[in-house]
């Protein structure tokens, strides 16, 4: 009959044109992109569909999605974006480039790059006012120094990290002082920074505003590829497809009810006291997925559905006007939270749509 649910439906093929559209807008002021596919746990199909498009790296913060990914014969240069220092042999075998910001963690990983007979190359991480990873801009002539006597350590370039932590916002101001250090660290130690990263999905404002992007030549995007929408406001971006991923749940229970329960009110299963409003007696619809597998604020109905209430398991829906059957299917858009969260549920199967291939993760 049906197929199995919930599941998340996944448009390969848009995530592919999705890439592209964003390679060749991002080619145009000369900055390479990176795929970054922590979201969707290493998928190796959607990072291919990310390299088809255009890619030239794929960045994952786990360095098990990025084994996943290499055991899969995906091929590309692979960039961890969150270095631990315990992770430091798997890290060295595993990835390409790894981004940090602590000399003992580099340290760790130089000695595992002798014994593993490589150069491991870094990217360090400066901190420009967002909060979350990064030197402080007054440390770093330090750090460069430290790092450069590490033989078996390769610095490729710099980046920065923005609205992640803070939600401070990429801009000429902060784009234009990594720049300037990039100015200053290759005059002060005779090297060439090959990579310079300036952000992630939330650069797009600052790209489109910006005459000049200075020395920044890379940025790490997930959600833009995945969603199609910038991250400062969550704006779509012209052209993208914002829906390559739908989330799909069955009907378990259709029924006319009243509006306001029976009964004494005390706490829900989440210790709030709810409240209600008398809407009179309305088809209410029960689906089979629930807080467990997705915060519930992530979803958004394609039908229009209005969402009245959900527990672990359960999420109620106002049906009124809609048929809803037992077994029909409801189907949702999600946001990156939500797009996260049924990724990782072991509950929520995957399917691709453009293709025959079931693949459970
Ligand atoms: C997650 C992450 C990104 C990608 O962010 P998006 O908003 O999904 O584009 C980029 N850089 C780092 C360091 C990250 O952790």
């Amino acid at each position: 009959m049906n197929s199995f649910s919930p599941r998340i439906e996944i448009s390969l093929s848009q995530i592919r044109e999705n890439t592209q559209i964003l390679s060749d807008l991002y080619l145009e002021k000369g900055i390479s992109l990176m795929g970054v596919t922590k979201a969707v746990m290493g998928d190796p199909s959607i990072a291919k569909a990310m390299i088809q498009g255009g890619v030239k790296f794929i960045a994952d913060s786990r360095i098990e999605n990025i084994q996943k990914m290499k055991s899969a014969g995906i091929s590309t240069q692979f960039v961890l974006l969150r270095t631990p220092l315990s992770q430091a042999e798997s890290i060295v075998k595993n990835a390409d480039i790894s981004l940090n910001t602590e000399i003992k963690t580099i340290k760790n990983l130089s000695y595992h790059a002798k014994a593993q007979n490589k150069i491991h190359q870094v990217i360090i991480m400066v901190e420009l006012g967002d909060l979350r990873e990064g030197i402080l801009p007054y440390d770093l002539p330090q750090f460069v120094r430290e790092t450069l006597s590490l033989p078996h350590i390769k610095i490729i370039g710099i980046g920065c990290n923005l609205a992640c932590y803070g939600g401070i916002k990429p801009d000429d101001k902060n784009m234009r002082e990594l720049s300037e250090l990039v100015d200053l660290l290759e005059k002060e130690f005779q090297i060439d920074l090959k990579i310079i990263s300036g952000g992630n999905s939330a650069n797009y404002d600052w790209f489109k505003s910006s005459q000049n992007v200075g020395r920044i030549n890379n940025l790490r995007l997930g959600e833009s590829i995945l969603l199609g929408c910038e991250t400062v406001s969550r704006k779509a971006i012209p052209g993208l497809h914002r829906s390559a991923f739908q989330l799909i749940a069955e009907v378990i229970e259709s029924k006319k009810k009243p509006s306001l329960p029976s009964g004494e009110i005390c706490q829900d299963a989440f210790g709030n006291v709810p409240g209600f409003l008398d809407r009179g007696t309305r088809q209410r619809v029960i689906i089979a997925l629930g807080r467990q597998d997705i915060p519930v604020s992530s979803l958004k109905s394609i039908d229009q559905l209005k969402m009245i209430g959900s527990s672990s398991d359960h999420i109620i829906l106002d049906g009124e006007n809609h048929n809803l059957e037992v077994g029909d299917e409801v189907r949702f858009s999600l946001d990156y939270g939500g797009l996260l969260a049924a990724m990782t549920s072991p509950f929520v199967m995957k399917q691709f749509t453009d293709c025959n291939s079931q693949v459970a993760i």
